[in-house]
């Protein structure tokens, strides 16, 4: 599960069938209405968009249109009640429900990499929950600056305090 909207892990080359990006995903269009719950690809235009930007303005005719409705389109990202669960996102959470549904009491590694206190009931408190309720899980969390978490789990936890890529550099 990422919370990050950016794009990054797919750049990276992660199979996006692997990932449950839950806030959204700026590599993907939808409506500002939104009139469907689909989303659309939107490297090309993106890219596009950069090739011809001259003083941080681009050519009105690459504004983004939602071909149902003709609204302006927006980034795929949740910050209100119009954010767009597409069929893609609604089978990666199912997936990710699945896998933990299936691995409860099991020896499970719930590592979280630099989630902080924006939104920490999307995967720090629940990553905490999970740990508490199964005596066969792990907490660990690489973090800078912000490396904790609740006392009901300290024996199960590992908090590291650092750089995730120097971190994890050095576990590998
Ligand atoms: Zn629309």
């Amino acid at each position: 599960m990422i919370p990050n909207v950016d794009h990054c892990f797919q750049k990276a080359g992660f199979d996006k069938k692997r990932l449950f990006y839950t806030q959204g995903d700026y590599g993907l269009f939808q409506c500002s209405e939104p009139c469907c719950q689909e989303t659309f690809e939107n490297e090309d235009t993106i890219r596009q968009m950069i090739e011809q930007q001259r003083d941080m303005r681009i050519p009105s005719e690459l504004l983004p249109i939602c071909s149902y409705c003709g609204k302006p389109m927006t980034m795929n990202l949740r910050s209100d009640d119009k954010f767009v669960e597409d069929e893609g996102w609604h089978r990666a959470a199912e997936r990710y429900d699945n896998f933990l549904r299936t691995r409860r009491n099991m020896r499970v590694l719930f590592l979280e990499l630099g989630v902080g206190y924006n939104t920490p009931g999307i995967i720090k408190y629940p990553f905490w929950r999970m740990t508490a309720q199964n005596p066969n899980a792990m907490y660990v969390c690489i973090n800078k600056g912000d490396a904790v978490c609740s006392k009901e789990i300290k024996q199960q936890a590992i908090c590291i305090d650092g750089d995730i890529g120097e971190v994890l550099d050095r576990i590998v």
